[in-house]
């Protein structure tokens, strides 16, 4: 029997679920610009893991406190179509998850706030110390690849299904990888050039009216079926252990 197939929905949170990358901004506004940057051009090289990359930014940071940083991101905005899309999957049971290269505390924040934290988020960790520096924790690490600190491709793969489609909406860097796994890809920004170079079919998206107004004519008008090279490079991933 042919199987019922559903949907399946991650997305990246940063310049995605936000206007603007949070992650960035805040080392800009609490830490050396320069010096984070140099940071993360060596691990876009792959000179240094992507974790050494945010614990060199995290030192750049003198003192920041809690409440100091809950004010910075207390005026960052959502994408005004992202509460549109949200009810449209809850309203179809269709789960959204949020996979973040950024950080748990200002992502609780925001979600809250939208009162959006129904959502499940997987991201790094950044912890406010006594001294008022800030350390970060890496809880989703792959033991073999330093290209992210969080592994978006790890999420993707072990928390979907066989019986599900896996949509993937992102803009950046770590949205690279997890988009060669998804059947439904949309991209905006960076990612954009970067399936356009790999051949990767994606949507091109600006704001999540944008993705809502595609994804409803997907949902309600195509049988959802997944696409035969993602679905090849899943079972490569699966066969390695
Ligand atoms: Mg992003």
């Amino acid at each position: 029997m042919k199987e019922q197939l559903s949907y399946i929905v991650f997305t990246d949170f940063d310049g995605t679920v936000t206007r603007t990358d949070i992650g960035d901004a805040m080392f800009t506004m609490f830490g050396n610009r320069k010096k984070c940057a140099e940071a993360f051009h060596d691990s876009l090289k792959g000179r240094i893991p992507a974790q050494e990359s945010w614990r060199r930014s995290c030192e750049t940071v003198e003192s920041l406190s809690r409440s100091a940083f809950a004010s910075f991101v207390a005026p960052q905005n959502i994408d005004p179509g992202f509460h549109g899309f949200a009810e449209y999957c809850a309203a179809r049971s269709i789960p959204i998850n949020i996979l973040s290269d950024g950080f748990d505390v200002y992502i609780d924040q925001i979600l809250r706030r939208e009162e959006l934290n129904y959502l499940h988020f997987y991201s790094n960790q950044l912890v406010f110390e006594p001294d008022g520096k800030i350390s970060p924790r890496f809880p989703y690490t792959d033991a073999e690849c330093i290209e992210c600190a969080n592994c978006k491709r790890n999420h993707l793969l072990t928390k979907s299904g066989d019986d599900q489609v896996i949509v993937y909406i992102g803009n950046g860097h770590s949205d690279q990888c997890p988009v060669r796994y998804a059947d439904i890809v949309f991209a905006k920004a960076a990612l954009l050039s970067h399936c356009e170079r790999e051949n990767i079919t994606y949507h091109r998206f600006e704001t999540f009216h944008d993705v809502l107004a595609k994804f409803r004519a997907i949902v309600e008008g195509e049988r959802p079926r997944k696409r035969r090279t993602a679905e090849l490079a899943r079972k490569e991933i699966f066969m390695q252990g």
